[in-house]
Parts: C-alpha cells; structure tokens; sequence
C-alpha cells in the first residue's frame, strides 16, 4: 500500500515525500482511513512505529479544508496532550515537517522553561498545540488562552502520562474541551485504567492493535539466566566483567528497584544512572544524553520510561527483573538488535519468575538458551578487573567463560539455583585468583579513596 491510496492530500503527499518515507507503517495503514472519516480511535502502539504521523496526518488534512483558519484570527483546533517536554518536542516537529506546504500553525508548551515565550506564542494564534498537562493547566488557569474551539483531541502515550500521575490534570483539561470533537488515544499497554478512561473520553472508537514485531525478536541473540533474587546484582557485576557490554539498558520492575541498583552499581565504580517516573525531566534527559554519549554504560530504566528512548547503538539489553506481561518482553528486546544490529539480551529468572518466564517462552515460541554461571559475590572481583587495560579484561573474561559458563541449548524449566548455591563457596575461592582478592578493608579503603 503507498500513502497516496489512503486518500492523503497532495501538499501532506509531498511533505512524506520529502520525509523519505516511501510506504505507511501498520499502523498508518490502519488508522489514517478511519481517522479521516472522523472517527474515535483507541490505539495500542508504541514509539518506533510511527503513530505520531498516523494522528498528524489525519488532524492536518482536515485543518486544511477548515476555512476559518484563513479567514479570522488562528484559534486551537487540536490538542495534543504528551507526558514529556521531549515527545511534546518530537510531535511538534512532525506536524510541523507535515504541514510544511501550507499556512498551519503548531506550537508547544511545556513545563519547566519560563512561559515568556509560550506566552507571545499563544498571543499570536496557532492551529495546533502540543502540550504536557501541568503547564496547559497553568496557562489556562491565568487565562491565556482557551480549549473551546478544540475539534481534535489525542492523548499520546496515556499509560505514562498515567503512570507520571497526570491522569487527574488530563482529566481536567479534557473537561474544558468541547464535547462535540473527535478524540485519539494512543498508549502503548492498555491497563485497566486505561481503558477506563478510554470508556469516558471516547465515543464508539476503532480499536487498532499494532502486532508487536515477534518475528525480530529472534534475530536478537537471547540467553537466560537461572538466578536467586538476591544475586542478580552480583551475577550482573560479573557480566559487566565483560568489555563487550558497552552500552546496556537494564530494566527493573520498580523505581525503587532502578534506584537501588544504580546505587549498587556505583558502589562498583559502574557508571550509571536510573530513569524512571519519579525523576525530574531534566535529570532522565541528562541520563538520557550522557548514555547516548557513552559516558554511562549502564542506564536503568522501569519499561513505562524506557517508551520513548530512541537509541540506536545499544549493545545489550539485560531483563534484571523479568516482565509481568510477554509483550513487554517483546517490546524490550526491541530496544536492542537496532538499525541493522545484531543485539544481545540477557535475561535473570529468579524462582518467583519461573511463571512470567514460561508464559514468554509461549509467546516468542522459542526456547532462551540457558547459560549456567556461577555468581563470584565478590565486589574485589569487579574491581580489580575494571583497573586493568582493556587486554588483560579480555583475556579474563575469556577465563571467565571458561570457569563460569556452560551452555545449554536446550530450555529447562527446572531451576539450578540450588546446585548454584551449593557449589557457591568452593567456587569462589577457587576461581578467583589470589591477586584478584581484596579483604573488605581493602576495598573499602580503595573505594573511599576513589570518591575523595
Ligand atoms: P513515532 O512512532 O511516531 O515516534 O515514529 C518513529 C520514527 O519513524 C520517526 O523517526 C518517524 O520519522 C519515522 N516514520 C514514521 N512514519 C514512517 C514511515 N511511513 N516510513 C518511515 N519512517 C517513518
């Protein structure tokens, strides 16, 4: 199917063009018709699949056969409701890029930044506004401006505004919208509140479900990890050993489970850092930044913040903690194997996990080849090895493998954290050479100097 069968107008034909985008993604192809007849949409999709022209599209062709908006002054026609600055950004330059062939104005608010300037903008008059939910509630609450000729409304990415705790300030603003408009909702899992929310907002919607792209998660090299709860940390150190893991995104259950780990790693000398809904904007897009510069080599994230994260060049993915649904498994061994790369994803099965792992394994309909690996336990380990050149890190690793992994093509449901546990201390004074061993004294007193 080519964008010029989905009855696009030619000014939209032309921006796409100049896109370079040749054919419509999935969900394009499914939303685009149904959007232009007017109707409601309900949506599950997730960054990376295109669906912010999937809803731009749509709203700026319609906005160009509104006559009004050549004739008077501009006034808000669509809302665009996003949990961050930075997708409030990304969807701006979208309807901005699609609606470069005509007279359509868009601009952003958001929080954290002076009002100046959204101020002067709102003044103005524009077609389009982008907004996350606290700053549109200020503004409208002073007075600048008005939702009343609102016609389209879109909730992007509802389940983190949800899980960001907007849902009562989407809530509000929706009420200022007029009743009389076509509504979007795009979310990447549809938990119950979610759809509870659906339930209020829309009308008779179209629900559109993008297949969640199973089919790449076999070019992802995947191993699995049999593991207890309390040493994942220690068997994620002693991979870190491992100069190949150059840039890894862990995933977390919990915030408090993201903060934790961060704090453990760097108690290791790894850098890292945590994002998740509890941070500031500015301190995830820092981590952000600093990740994607390599100047951290291990981010944590919880799934709901890791949604938008657009990073090419990730090496690793590592399910610290397994995923409560099989899709979210799915969508994290997309964040890897990107661009033409072929990515690695690890995965930590503790006994309370063998349920989540086995209904995965049913839904990727492929077994995880198992690694069997004995947890060292030590943080000297870590240490010492992290002071070496690069060589003798990769000579010890290959003794690692060596001495630590076997693998297992076949899958077993059976646990080996038991034989693990049992050989645990013969093990580790036995494969860690003498020279690589500090006492706690030791180390301490190497780390305290370290961060002096
Ligand atoms: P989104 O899911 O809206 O965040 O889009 C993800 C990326 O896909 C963005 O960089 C878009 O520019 C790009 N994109 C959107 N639609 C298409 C398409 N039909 N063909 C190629 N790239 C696209």
């Amino acid at each position: 199917m080519s964008f010029s069968q989905l009855n696009i107008i030619t000014p939209i034909l032309k921006a796409i063009e100049q896109e370079g985008y040749t054919i419509p993604s999935p969900i394009q192809e499914q939303a685009i018709p149904i959007l232009l007849e007017g109707k409601d949409v309900l949506a599950s999709a997730q960054t990376g699949t295109g669906k912010t022209a999937a809803f731009a599209i749509p709203i700026i062709q319609a906005l160009y056969h509104q006559e009004q908006r050549l004739l008077s002054k501009r006034l808000i026609q669509a809302l665009i409701l996003a949990p961050t600055r930075e997708l409030a950004e990304q969807i701006k330059e979208s309807f901005r890029n699609y609606s470069r062939e005509m007279s359509i104005k868009t601009e952003v608010i958001y929080g954290g930044v002076s009002q100046k300037n959204q101020e002067v903008a709102l003044k103005k008059g524009l077609d389009v506004l982008i907004a996350t939910p606290g700053r549109l509630l200020d503004l409208i609450n002073q007075g600048l401006l008005t939702l009343s000729h609102v016609k389209y409304l879109v909730l992007d990415e509802a389940d983190r505004m949800l899980d960001m705790g907007f849902i009562h300030d989407v809530k509000k603003i929706v009420k200022l919208v007029p009743e009389q408009r076509q509504t979007m909702l795009f979310s990447a899992t549809l938990p119950k509140e979610i759809m509870k929310l659906a339930n209020e907002l829309l009308k008779h919607p179209v629900r559109i479900e993008v297949t969640p792209p199973e089919a790449m998660v076999d070019k992802i090299k995947q191993s699995l990890y049999y593991v207890s709860k309390k040493d994942k940390t220690h068997l994620l150190i002693d991979l870190l050993v491992n100069p190949k893991l150059e840039s890894v995104l862990v995933f977390t259950r919990t915030k408090h489970g993201a903060n934790k780990l961060v704090k453990e790693l760097l108690s290791y000398g790894v850098k890292a850092d945590a994002i998740h809904g509890n941070k500031s904007q500015n301190r995830r897009q820092q981590a952000l930044t600093d990740f994607k510069g390599k100047r951290l080599r291990v981010l944590v994230a919880t799934d709901i913040a890791a949604r938008g994260i657009d990073i090419d060049e990730l090496s690793h993915v590592i399910n610290y903690d397994l995923p409560e649904t099989p899709e979210t498994y799915v969508h994290r061994m997309g964040r890897t194997g990107r661009a033409g790369l072929s990515g690695e994803a690890y995965s930590f099965c503790s006994q309370d996990e063998k349920s989540l792992l086995v209904a995965i394994i049913k839904h990727i309909k492929m077994d995880i080849p198992v690694i069997e690996h004995k947890v060292f336990q030590e943080k000297t380990k870590f240490n010492q090895v992290e002071k070496q050149n690069v060589k003798s890190v990769e000579s010890k690793t290959v003794v690692d493998k060596k001495n630590n992994h076997t693998k297992t093509n076949a899958f077993r449901f059976g646990f080996e954290v038991k034989k693990n546990d049992g050989t645990k201390k013969n093990h580790q004074k036995g494969n860690t050479p003498s020279n690589m061993r500090l006492s706690t004294n030791q180390y301490r007193n190497k780390n305290n100097s370290k961060s002096k």
